[in-house]
């Protein structure tokens, strides 16, 4: 039996590291590319022939012929997102039914889990998207939750309508959730994917390109916790979401912007404000693709970046947006001191990523966290790119 290979892209940083685009360019090289956890939070930006696509559940591969994509168990599912997602690609010429799996153990968002979004005022507090991710992973690990398993179940239905009665009794008075007919047609476009076992399906391939949502520091355990996601963004969450042995993972691609950038609430330590926020918000098009919130934004964060490294065991590290900081004169990284007073050391900037400067840049990068840089994305198509230590 053939050894099966997973590699993940993961994020570093706060999320919108660009890793979307990092699994575009790579997703040919493999046989299936994964989601393994998190939501329609996640808002991956593509471009494909000049339309700009977001894509929130349906893997970014989908756009390479040729290879799967699968929604792995750890994630949780809105149907009414995916019935929308699945329409655009195909007003696009892409039939993704074709090529898409589902894990049978995916546990779905419910029309109550984004209600109880805007009935509780919790969401609000950690900066949450309010796509009722939070809630349907509590129902999840309450052992309350409904997985895609269960939609051939006679009672299926029923407990739809049980688990939405729990939760509206516990806020009385408030208007109860509707149920769209979007969200039945969602359901029916899941009962005509295939869903799987995922031990049992993945062993048919070689190679697998696990993709993640968010990023190390919005991690549950790992992130700056409360104002974190509900699942695990880190190597972690690769092995359980994709029932996948240890063995099995090879390359860790771990992607940070050569700045940084957090939605919503919590610690960010290299945050600057005023007009330097503003010309990184403009220059990077810093808004959320989910949300289109304002991001916060701040300096190449060092300390935080080894730390994620270290967690996720990243063999190749990915900068992009490096040519967001082009025409600086000079840029700043945090190299220590404490989360309320970071300290910074200055490096010369660059007018265009061919500059000496750059390559300094990115050689104190390596210096600092003792990984070499392997990839470095100069724009937002999929042709700004290369690879700096040959595969
Ligand atoms: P993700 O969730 O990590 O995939 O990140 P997002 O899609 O939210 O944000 C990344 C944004 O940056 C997208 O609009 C990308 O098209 C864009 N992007 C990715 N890499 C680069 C890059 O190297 N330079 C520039 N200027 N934009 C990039």
């Amino acid at each position: 039996m053939k050894a099966l290979r997973v590699d993940a892209v993961l994020g570093l940083q706060w999320g919108d590291e660009g890793k979307g685009k990092v699994v575009d360019t790579l997703a040919c090289r493999y046989s299936v590319v994964a989601r393994f956890q998190g939501g329609p939070n996640a808002g991956h930006t593509l471009y494909h022939r000049g339309h700009k696509v977001v894509l929130h559940q349906i893997p970014s591969g989908i756009f390479h012929e040729g290879v799967y994509c699968l929604i792995g168990d750890g994630v949780v599912l809105d149907p009414e997102v995916l019935l929308r997602e699945v329409e655009g690609l195909r007003m696009l010429g892409i039939d993704p039914l074709e090529r898409l799996v589902i894990g049978e153990n995916v546990h779905l968002i419910l029309p109550v889990h984004i209600w109880l979004e805007e009935v509780s005022a919790e969401g609000e507090k950690i900066g949450t998207t309010r796509r009722g991710i939070g809630p349907a992973y509590a129902d999840r690990y309450a052992r309350r939750g409904i997985p895609v398993a269960w939609l051939d179940r006679s009672d299926f239905r029923q407990r739809i309508e049980e688990l939405t009665a729990y939760h509206v009794a516990r806020f009385p008075g408030a208007p109860p959730p509707i149920f769209s007919e979007s969200f039945w047609m969602g359901i029916e476009l899941l009962r005509e994917l295939p869903r799987v076992r995922l031990s049992e399906w993945l062993i048919q391939f070689d190679s697998v390109l696990a993709e993640g949502s968010q990023g190390t520091m919005l991690d549950i355990f790992a992130g700056t916790y409360p104002y974190v996601t509900s699942s695990h963004t880190t190597i972690a969450g690769v092995l359980a979401g994709l029932a996948v042995p240890p063995q099995a993972i090879r390359e860790v691609y771990g992607v940070t912007k050569a700045y940084a950038t957090r939605v919503g609430e919590g610690a960010f330590p290299t945050e600057v404000f005023g007009e330097e926020a503003q010309w990184l918000q403009t220059r990077g098009s810093e808004r959320g693709s989910t949300t289109g919130r304002l991001r916060r934004c701040g300096w190449l964060d060092l300390v935080a970046l080894r730390y994620a490294i270290e967690i996720n065991g990243v063999s190749r590290l990915t900068l992009t947006k490096a040519d967001v900081l082009c025409g600086l004169p000079q840029v700043k990284v945090r190299t220590g001191g404490s989360d309320t007073h970071p300290e910074y050391t200055i490096l010369p900037g660059w007018q265009t990523l061919e500059d000496a400067s750059f390559e300094e840049f990115i050689r104190f990068i390596e210096g600092f966290t003792g990984v070499s840089v392997w990839g470095v994305s100069t724009g937002p198509s999929r042709e700004d790119w290369y690879e700096r230590i040959a595969v």
